[in-house]
């Protein structure tokens, strides 16, 4: 389905209050922000002068709202999940955490689930609900399900490409060189159309940091692709690869396209440790993603923005094989990670959203982005005074613009 945005179209919102405090109207011409003025300070004549090529516009009075722009979803699964499934209980592994024990379940619960496209459908529709209109979601390649998930989401991407901007990554889940064949999956993946390479436990996976990275960063210096690494490996053993991937970033000149996703090792290590890595990971452009997750050491927010490292938010998982929680609802995760951070103080709690919004929008390299004039109108509405009350409050009560139009209310998509 394609864009479907009239050029000539325009909506004037008036009364729209920023993340700044200001007060304002916002015109939307042909789906992009082409004019922000002080409230009640649009002046007509910027009508008339376009009144020739412009239908009517259309008034939309958002009664001094809180007005930010979409949400970014920067980390999610759109092939393993059951959310709007049949309910999938949590299977503990036999002896402590274990990756390959996990992907066994995830095997077994997947044969049994529904179809991928509408399970995909399910979460993909949860999260355009609750304002995320650009979404980063990791895809499964490995030997046993081939390009099977890869086509499938392909598909749903672009059934949906008018409502939410979609990055795949094509994501070893079974690691690369423990399962062969997969470096050469990963490189069709990348062929059929997705934008990075995934990667999973160099070290603990893989056994072997050094040939992993290679097939990785190889494969992206390829085909032009950013890079985006699951990194659940803990302490120095975590410390070592981000290390390792901060230093291929740099030699490479990939700076602002790769991203180390979870990077607990950096919630565990002692502060002169994390300091020189947070010097590291900002002098190569090396993201970090987050989604603050249960009890388990996470990478310190506030102190890696700090050291100049963009941090970022994501779901991950949402009732899948891997744990049941997740709401698709970032406004919710700022909530999580701003909680689970100790923010307080609204300095804070703004970080805690930027977490969500403009840093996620800059590790994903969106080239547009914000209430700004030029940007696609991809906004959330929301009844909040300010940005430090939307984080704790967590407002449902949303209404969610795609190119000036609304796609959602109140959690909800509305019907296509
Ligand atoms: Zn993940």
């Amino acid at each position: 389905m394609r864009e479907q945005t009239n050029l000539s179209e325009q909506t004037i919102f008036s009364n729209a209050k920023l993340a700044d405090g200001s007060l304002v109207d916002l015109t939307v011409t042909g789906g992009r922000f082409s004019a922000i003025a002080p409230a009640g300070k649009t002046p007509p004549a910027d009508f008339a002068a376009v009144a020739s090529t412009i239908i009517a516009p259309v008034f939309v009075d958002l009664g001094g709202q809180l007005v930010v722009p979409a949400l970014v979803e920067g980390h999610i699964h759109l092939d393993t999940s059951f959310y709007g499934d049949a309910w999938r209980p949590h299977i503990p592994c036999t002896n402590g955490f274990d990756v390959r024990e996990r992907v066994a379940f995830q095997a077994r619960n997947l044969a049994a689930a529904a179809p991928m496209a509408e399970r995909a459908k399910n979460q993909l529709e949860l999260c355009v609900g609750n304002g995320s209109l650009t979404m980063r979601s990791h895809v499964m390649v490995d030997g046993s399900v081939g390009l099977k998930h890869v086509e499938a989401i392909l598909a749903v991407r672009e059934n949906y490409r008018d409502l939410i901007d979609i990055q795949l990554v094509a994501f070893p889940q079974s690691g690369i060189l423990s399962s062969p064949g997969t470096a050469e999956l990963l490189d069709e993946a990348l062929k059929l159309g997705c934008d990075l390479v995934g990667g999973l436990d160099p070290a603990n996976f893989d056994r072997d940091v050094k040939g992993h990275l290679d097939v990785v960063f190889g494969l992206a210096q390829k085909h032009g692709a950013g890079v985006d690494i699951h990194l659940h490996d803990g302490g120095t053993l975590g410390l070592f690869q981000v290390e390792e991937i901060a230093t291929r970033t740099k030699a490479l000149g990939m700076a602002g396209h790769v991203v180390v996703s979870h990077a607990y090792g950096l919630g565990d290590i002692p502060a002169d440790a994390l300091d020189k890595a947070g010097a590291m990971l900002a002098a190569a452009g090396v993201a970090i993603m987050t989604n603050a997750p249960g009890n388990h050491a996470f990478p310190p927010v506030a102190a890696l923005r700090q050291a100049g490292v963009t941090v970022f938010g994501g779901s991950d998982n949402i009732r899948d094989s891997w744990w049941p929680y997740g709401d698709g609802d970032m406004l919710s995760r700022a909530n999580m990670i701003g909680y689970r951070s100790g923010f307080y103080e609204d300095h804070e709690l703004e970080a805690a959203f930027d977490v969500v919004t403009h840093a996620g929008a800059k590790a994903l390299g969106l080239a547009s982005y914000g209430i700004v004039v030029g940007a696609s109108a991809d906004f959330v509405a929301m009844p909040a005074q300010h940005v430090p009350e939307a984080v704790v409050a967590v407002p449902k009560e949303r209404t969610v613009y795609r190119r000036g139009k609304v796609v959602a209310r109140n959690g909800t998509m509305l019907a296509r």
